[in-house]
C-alpha cells in the first residue's frame, strides 16, 4: 500500500457511475423531451438545455422533484465500482486519500445517488463535488439547473460552463497542499481530456475504452502524433471489474 497521500478525481457520468444522468432522466421520465434534447443538442448550450427541458418535464408533463430523485436512484451504479468507493472511504478516513468528484452533472443528481446508496450527505464520503448548482426553485417548486461558471478561458475545452484542469489547479492541485500528492483521474469524455493532458508525470487516468467515448476519440490521436503532450499514464480500462482490481491493487 502507498503510503503517499493520494488525490482521486472521479468524472461522474459514465465514470463513477455507469449512464450519463442527464439523458438518463429524459430516457427514464419522457422519451419525448429526450429526443427534444437530441434535435436541440448542436444549437442550445447544454446546461441550458438542460434546464429549459427540466423546466418543460415538471410544468408541462406534470412530473415532480420526487419524480427525478427516484429516477436517479436507478441509474446503473457497478457494483465493482462500488466496492472500490467503500475501500477508497475506508483508506480516507485514515488520511490516506481524498477524494473529489468533478463533473458536468449537476448537485441534485449527484446527491440523490450518493444518498441513496449511503455516500451522502456531501462531505461524508467526498472531500469536495465541483458540478453545475441544483435548486429547487422557490416560487415554482421546480428543479433548476445553472452553470458551474458562465465561462472559462481554456481553449482545449468545447464546454463553455466547465473546465476541469481549471478545477483541478484552483482547488486540488500545488496550491493546496503542501506535498503535492499523486492524482488518480477517472475519466471518460472529452471533457475530461484538458485535465488528463494537465496531470504530471506521477499521476494516472484511468481512462475508459471504447469507440463511443469521447475521451478516446481525442486522445488516441494525440498519443500517436505528439505523445509528449501526455505526461501522465495513461491505464484504459473497459469494464469496472478492471477498474476495481486497479484500484485495490494500487491503494
Ligand atoms: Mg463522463
Ligand atoms: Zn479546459
Amino acid at each position: 500500500m502507498s503510503t503517499h497521500a493520494t488525490t482521486f478525481v472521479f468524472d461522474f457520468d459514465h465514470s463513477l457511475v455507469d449512464n450519463n444522468t442527464d439523458t438518463f432522466v429524459f430516457d427514464v421520465l419522457s422519451p419525448s423531451l429526450r429526443e427534444k434534447v437530441n434535435a436541440l443538442s448542436a444549437d442550445v448550450q447544454w446546461t441550458e438545455l438542460m434546464n429549459q427541458s427540466l423546466n418543460e418535464l415538471q410544468e408541462q408533463q406534470g412530473k415532480t422533484v420526487e419524480n427525478i430523485r427516484l429516477c436517479m436512484t436507478q441509474i446503473p451504479f457497478q457494483p465493482a465500482m462500488r466496492r472500490a468507493l467503500d475501500h477508497l472511504r475506508i483508506l480516507r478516513r485514515e488520511g490516506k486519500c481524498k477524494l473529489y468528484i468533478a463533473s458536468d452533472s449537476n448537485t441534485f443528481y449527484i446527491d440523490a445517488i450518493l444518498c441513496h446508496y449511503g455516500y451522502g450527505p456531501t462531505g461524508d464520503t467526498f472531500d469536495g463535488i465541483f458540478t453545475n448548482p441544483a435548486f429547487v426553485d422557490k416560487s415554482t417548486g421546480r428543479l433548476c439547473v445553472k452553470k458551474f461558471v458562465e465561462k472559462h478561458n481554456c481553449t482545449v475545452c468545447n464546454t463553455v460552463n466547465m473546465c476541469k484542469r481549471d478545477i483541478y489547479e484552483t482547488y486540488l492541485s500545488a496550491a493546496s497542499f503542501p506535498h503535492r500528492p499523486r492524482t488518480v483521474f477517472l475519466c471518460d469524455g472529452s471533457n475530461d481530456l484538458c485535465l488528463v493532458l494537465a496531470l504530471g508525470a506521477h499521476d494516472v487516468a484511468l481512462c475508459r475504452q471504447g469507440a463511443e467515448y469521447g475521451l478516446q476519440r481525442k486522445l488516441i490521436p494525440i498519443l500517436e502524433k505528439t505523445p509528449e503532450k501526455v505526461q501522465c499514464t495513461i491505464v484504459w480500462w473497459i469494464n469496472y471489474d478492471e477498474v476495481e482490481h486497479w484500484i485495490l491493487t494500487m491503494m
